[in-house]
């Protein structure tokens, strides 16, 4: 069947669950209004779907997918020629949906990752002038330290990579004045997953220990 058939096809067996008897009581509520617990913020890759990895269900999860999972820096103008797509999903997140949790999640194989890390793309290279503006964001990820580099093969480099931009990430999130200042209150926690999609585990950033650890 071509992709675009199977989506519609999916689509008519949802709908049938969706007004089926079992779904009512949920509807009276949610056909008025959302009250989801956890922002995610997630990589665009096909492959990294958080509500099929979570099992989570409709109004679970407020999300935000872009290229690498990115959280830009605050950027307190929100100016008329500005574009801030993610910072507008996490200021409704806070302070309007009153969020618990912000989960930013990385994955291996991330494609805007391996456009940071290969040297032979740059700012000119064509079908990249979105994508590398976009990952400079996380550009410090991709910078190792001499034992890094010497010890690191390239696949660890990647991996080491994608996992420090998920850092850069959580850090720039932190900055947001209302995130900080819902963190400090104790009324937000701020989480940092890593998906294998080769293995399927997924690891969580521990704030003590500093590594990710898989979730058993
Ligand atoms: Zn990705």
């Amino acid at each position: 069947m071509e992709a675009y058939d199977r989506l519609i096809s999916g689509y008519r067996e949802f709908k049938a669950n969706y007004l089926g008897e079992d779904n009512k009581e949920w509807l009276k509520v949610a056909g008025v209004r959302q009250d989801p617990k956890v922002m995610m913020i997630a990589c665009s890759d096909s492959r990294v779907h958080p509500a099929i990895l979570t099992r989570s269900e409709l109004g679970e999860l407020f999300m935000v997918r872009n290229v690498a999972n990115v959280v830009p820096p605050f950027e307190g103008d929100g100016g008329d020629n500005t574009y801030h797509g993610t910072s507008a999903a996490i200021e409704f997140a806070v302070n309007h949906l009153k969020v618990k949790h912000i989960i930013v999640m990385g994955h291996s194989g991330c494609g805007g990752i391996g456009a940071l890390m290969d040297k032979a793309i740059s700012d000119n290279t064509e079908g990249y002038s979105f994508i590398r503006p976009w990952m400079k964001i996380v550009k410090n990820a991709s910078e190792f330290t001499e034992q890094e580099e010497n010890t690191l093969s390239k696949e660890e480099k990647v991996s080491c990579c994608e996992k420090k931009a998920i850092l850069i990430s959580l850090k720039n999130l932190a900055e947001f004045p209302w995130v900080k200042d819902a963190v400090g209150k104790g009324n937000l926690h701020l989480h940092g997953w890593y998906f294998n999609i080769k293995s399927g585990s997924l690891s969580e950033f521990n704030k003590t220990s500093e590594k990710f650890e898989e979730i058993k």
